[in-house]
């Protein structure tokens, strides 16, 4: 049997609102991890076709491409031609700066890159990540049509609602957005049921993530404190995982940021020291993690009463947005 909750947990899931914000993240995250191998077969079979058409150029051609800018060679415009055309953003739009294209014929990732959102690097070793891969979704045109458009662009705004919020969610949106959420991952899990590309996976994996949409009513039940099941987390380890999920992006994004160039950090700062202060049992288990995510804030706040100049919030400032 799992643990039933801890004191200071129960204490903290008396609070409706952050007990909201928890089942959401919780929902976010089977949402995510259930995505990635639908994500997977998609590129992959995007990238044998592509490697099975598409004429990498005259004979004697080699690619010119510089990372990180758009290609025009002779080698790489045919992948070019082909990779726009499954695209449902505009040619402007999209991020150069994230791709190889010399990595194109060898890399199924630096292709899925040119449908994703800004702040990858070319030629890197991408590992699939959650706002990648829904961007992915939402601009490229080989996903399933009940995963794609309106549907997924609402997913990424409850994950910025979720990440932009001070840990709690009223109960209004909780409503709704939790609904989404269950059944965008209806969706998925019927895909994976129905699909015949997705007959090949029958490993232990991916039937695991056919059963997403059970294993997020037991997860939900066990926040309640409704059910204790075997074989699942516990409401402590859930907890843990949203917290330290959410710690982690935040991690990431304020480092992405430049130096004091975020007018939210000061009030995020405040609002996290005053969370591990009040909750010491998380502070002791995710220390360094949130310790490191406050120093950041008070790195990156903008400092408008410093000795330096006065930086000046306008065009240049950029906001905490988490898709
Ligand atoms: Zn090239």
């Amino acid at each position: 049997m799992a643990k039933p909750m801890s004191e200071s947990l129960q204490r903290r899931m008396n609070d409706s609102e952050y007990k909201n914000w928890i089942k959401l993240g919780q929902g976010l995250k089977i949402f995510n991890d259930s995505i990635i191998p639908l994500c997977e077969v998609v590129i992959n079979d995007f990238h044998e076709y592509l490697k099975e058409s598409t004429t990498t150029g005259k004979e004697g051609e080699s690619c010119k491409c510089e990372a990180g800018k758009e290609p025009m060679c002779g080698v790489c415009m045919p992948w070019k031609t082909e990779i726009l055309d499954k695209s449902t953003i505009k040619t402007s739009e999209i991020i150069w700066d994230n791709i190889d294209p010399k990595k194109w014929p060898t890399h199924m990732w630096e292709v899925a890159k040119t449908y994703m959102n800004s702040g990858l690097k070319p030629g890197d070793d991408y590992k699939p990540d959650s706002s990648s891969l829904l961007n992915l979704m939402l601009n490229c045109k080989l996903f399933p049509k009940e995963l794609t458009g309106k549907r997924i662009r609402k997913i990424l705004e409850i994950r910025n609602k979720l990440m932009h919020s001070n840990m709690n969610m009223s109960n209004e949106s909780f409503k709704d957005f939790l609904n989404h959420i269950q059944s965008t991952l209806d969706a998925v899990c019927n895909i994976y049921k129905t699909d015949k590309k997705f007959e090949k996976y029958k490993n232990e994996t991916l039937q695991y993530k056919r059963d997403a949409v059970k294993l997020l009513k037991v997860h939900l039940e066990i926040i309640d404190g409704k059910s204790v099941e075997a074989g699942y987390e516990s409401a402590n380890d859930i907890e843990n995982g949203v917290i330290k999920q959410y710690f982690s992006e935040l991690k990431e994004k304020l480092k992405r940021m430049e130096d004091k160039s975020d007018e939210n950090a000061d009030r995020l700062q405040k609002t996290l020291e005053d969370f591990s202060k009040k909750n010491d049992d998380l502070e002791r288990m995710l220390k360094s993690l949130i310790s490191e995510v406050i120093e950041l804030c008070k790195q990156k706040a903008i400092n408008v009463s410093g000795d330096n100049n006065i930086v000046v919030v306008g065009s240049t400032n950029v906001s905490i947005t988490y898709n």
